[in-house]
């Protein structure tokens, strides 16, 4: 019977430590929501990385499908891990992160503002697509090469000065990034070239707010594949230029391909990013699950969803 009842509530997943630790200040204004205007919001905080899928996991044991996770894309990414094998559940955002690229897919702003939380019980659920790179899924898109690399010396940096470390290591990789040959085959096609990056996007926006897959839709059941072939010093400047100015497709040695599923292989251990998080890996398996969570979706903003077709009589 408990079990039945927790069906309707909604479990509110909160990262502390997301955005610098800036998401620790939205606890005292939920539980104020709660108290004064939404009981049938539950609050759960992680205490530590991977404690968001933990908490999820316990949460649809005992009977929970409704969830907003609180944080960046970090913490969406944990908490899609748990509710995807699970079929039905719906996954409300509430960004509060450093990068929050996935948030404009669903219409939301980068930051949450304590108005919009009326919003979120107003949105529409849309069944969005959600992909899996060597067994672990996501929800936003996966990278290899340049942009990785960058995430990875940025998440290393002793010192976090913000977007002065960021593009500190943009230009540092702009001459001295190691590029690597890849093999890439989807369907019944095969490319291989040396590549500056590879990026796959359900999502459009990667690295804090650059669109290497700016048609993207994240429910139209294909992957936008971006691959930037290698170059000198200045062509690395203007591709980047292009890709932040989004008129990098169509020009030379820049390719964008759809598709369900596609394996890759480069010829060494590459930075690799899923979701932000990042990793080093040499073959990835990647595959698209068309609609498998429903997310929240802003009833009126624009947002990266298919446009519905109007049935006329
Ligand atoms: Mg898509």
């Amino acid at each position: 019977m408990k079990k039945e009842k927790n069906g309707t509530r909604w479990a509110f997943i909160i990262n502390p430590v997301a955005g610098r630790g800036k998401t620790v200040k939205y606890i005292a204004y939920l539980q104020k929501c709660k108290h004064d205007l939404h009981p049938e919001i539950d609050l759960f905080v992680t205490e530590r990385p991977g404690h968001a899928t933990e908490i999820c996991n316990s949460l649809i044991r005992n009977g929970y499908r409704r969830f907003v996770a609180v944080g960046g894309d970090g913490t969406f990414n944990e908490v899609v891990q748990s509710l995807v094998p699970k079929k039905n559940c719906v996954l409300g955002i509430f960004p509060s992160g450093s990068g929050n690229d996935y948030a404009p897919g669903a219409g939301f702003p980068d930051h949450y503002e304590p108005w919009e939380l009326a919003d979120l019980f107003r949105c529409r659920e849309v069944p969005v697509d959600v992909g899996k790179c060597n067994g672990r899924y996501f929800l936003n898109n996966v990278g290899f090469g340049f942009d990785a690399k960058v995430a990875t010396d940025f998440s290393n940096a002793k010192h976090n000065l913000g977007k002065i470390n960021y593009w500190y290591f943009v230009i540092k990789n702009i001459f001295f990034f190691r590029p690597s040959r890849f093999i890439m085959t989807f369907g019944k096609e095969k490319i291989s070239l040396k590549s500056l990056l590879v990026s796959f996007g359900i999502g459009r926006r990667c690295g804090g707010g650059f669109q290497l897959t700016p048609r993207a839709l994240i429910n139209d059941a294909l992957m936008d594949i971006c691959i930037i072939e290698n170059t000198g010093v200045f062509g690395r400047v203007m591709k980047l230029a292009g890709v932040a100015m989004k008129k990098h497709i169509g020009s030379k040695g820049v390719h964008y391909i759809l598709a369900k599923s596609a394996k890759i292989e480069f010829d060494r251990d590459v930075n690799a990013h899923l979701d932000g998080e990042t990793f080093m890996g040499r073959k990835f398996d990647i595959t698209l699950i068309p609609g498998a969570v429903r997310l929240l979706v802003h009833p009126e903003r624009e947002n990266y969803c298919r446009k519905e077709k109007k049935s006329g009589k």
